[in-house]
């Protein structure tokens, strides 16, 4: 048969997405499915019966990620991999990482009705706690395949309460498998992942399609105020060291330096702020500055301004003031031929794409480390995600899985 005629079943992704949404449903029209709780488990069950239904046979690893392996003509040949993850925030929506995990299903499923014998391996993968919903942080499973942590770190680490475990929680859904949570494992030659931008752009652009570049950089600050504390009546206002005063000055600053610099976003996002009373000057203030840009030295520069400027502040204000780098990840560019044929493909298909950039972490950002990899965005309305009322028009799903079954049925038949 000729290839490119070929088209997913959009009814049955359809279908298939809204039983998935069964699971987890919340009120509000989201889910609540985080990994390793009973909901968890309810999603996987689920996706296993689907996996087996299409001949595959299922591998779960030692971080609980499922693998779901249907063998090509050429075994020896480094598999195609795809997929995304199964888990929500808390509460999240039907198609963030879920759109991933089915529209691979989906691909596999239109694979095999056909009869299609592809050169290489075709694996789908559900990664173990992407969102870190309940069990933080986040990229877990996808984490420890990639070697940037062990496995014993993951086991240990305990819910947002510090209650439960997650190793035992996962051997309590019976999802703690035993072949080795590790990439080393696998013979993978490229990787794909379908997602929801999560983002405005593409529907502000009208465009269908996303091919991003690659997941910017992220650096992460924390930022401590010293003040000096008094009752609030007597003191004047003149001469105070308000520390909470000192911040809020500082926060307009970061923003605006920011907003001169352009090319990046740039948050604070969490306070705390001592002894947090109406009565007392706060005499201690302690916040974060999350700063993402495709360009590292950008972030870097934006960095310096703000810690000079809040320097100055801070000396105005009479408060002591201590920096901390907690985290910095480099901008990470996806494999440039995948990413091309995620636009080639679009064009192919008649669809409108733009190149982007992805400004949230994937699994993607783990895999791409140990394999060549790229991602396909479809529009997300409104450009809300992690949210119940996250929404992409089913259309769009279609033709983010139709990209994705023309990306994997080049890769998957091409060798030297
Ligand atoms: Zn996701």
């Amino acid at each position: 048969m000729d290839l490119n005629t070929l088209r997913i079943n959009g009814q049955r992704l359809q279908e298939t997405i809204e039983q998935s949404a069964q699971i987890g449903a919340t009120a509000g029209g989201g889910l609540i499915r985080c990994a390793a709780t009973p909901e968890d488990k309810m999603g996987r069950d689920l996706l296993k019966k689907w996996y087996q239904e299409c001949g595959c046979e299922v591998t779960i690893d030692e971080m609980g990620n499922m693998f779901a392996v249907r063998p090509g003509k050429r075994r020896s040949l480094g598999a195609v991999l795809t997929g995304s993850h199964f888990d929500t925030q808390k509460p999240g929506g039907r198609f963030d990482g879920i759109l991933g995990v089915l529209g691979a299903l989906e691909v596999m499923r239109v694979i095999n009705e056909n009869n299609i014998k592809l050169e290489r391996d075709l694996i789908i993968a559900n990664w173990t706690n992407e969102e870190g919903g309940w069990f933080i942080p986040a990229c877990m499973g996808s984490g420890v395949w990639a070697g940037n942590h062990t496995k014993e770190w993951a086991y240990a680490i305990k819910d947002r309460d510090g209650i439960t475990v997650f190793g035992e929680e996962l051997e309590k859904i019976g999802y703690k498998g035993s072949f080795p949570a590790s990439h080393r494992e696998w013979n993978i030659d490229a990787a794909y992942e379908l997602h929801i931008e999560q983002g405005p752009l593409l529907e502000q652009a009208g465009i269908q399609i996303g091919a991003p570049k690659g997941i910017v950089c992220l650096h992460w600050y924390d930022i401590y105020l010293t003040g000096t504390a008094n009752q609030v009546g007597p003191t004047p206002m003149v001469g105070r060291n308000d520390a909470l005063l000192a911040f809020s000055e500082m926060n307009i600053a970061c923003n605006n330096i920011a907003h001169q610099l352009g090319n990046m976003v740039s948050t604070v996002g969490e306070i705390q702020n001592y002894p947090n009373s109406r009565n007392i000057i706060s005499d201690r203030v302690h916040f974060t500055v999350d700063i993402r840009s495709w360009d590292d030295q950008h972030a870097l520069k934006a960095w310096d301004l703000m810690k000079r400027e809040c320097e100055v502040i801070a000396a105005r204000r009479g408060c002591g003031i201590e920096f901390k780098e907690t985290w910095k990840v480099a901008h990470a560019p996806f494999d440039p031929q995948l990413y091309q044929r995620v636009i080639d493909v679009s064009n192919q298909l008649g669809y409108s794409s733009m190149s982007m950039v992805s400004g949230a972490g994937h699994d993607m950002s783990e895999i791409n480390q140990v394999t060549r990899g790229a991602m396909i965005f479809v529009p997300s309305i409104g450009g809300r995600s992690h949210v119940e009322c996250e929404e992409t028009p089913y259309e769009d799903c279609v033709r983010g899985t139709n990209v994705l079954l023309h990306c994997i049925l080049q890769t998957a038949n091409e060798f030297k």
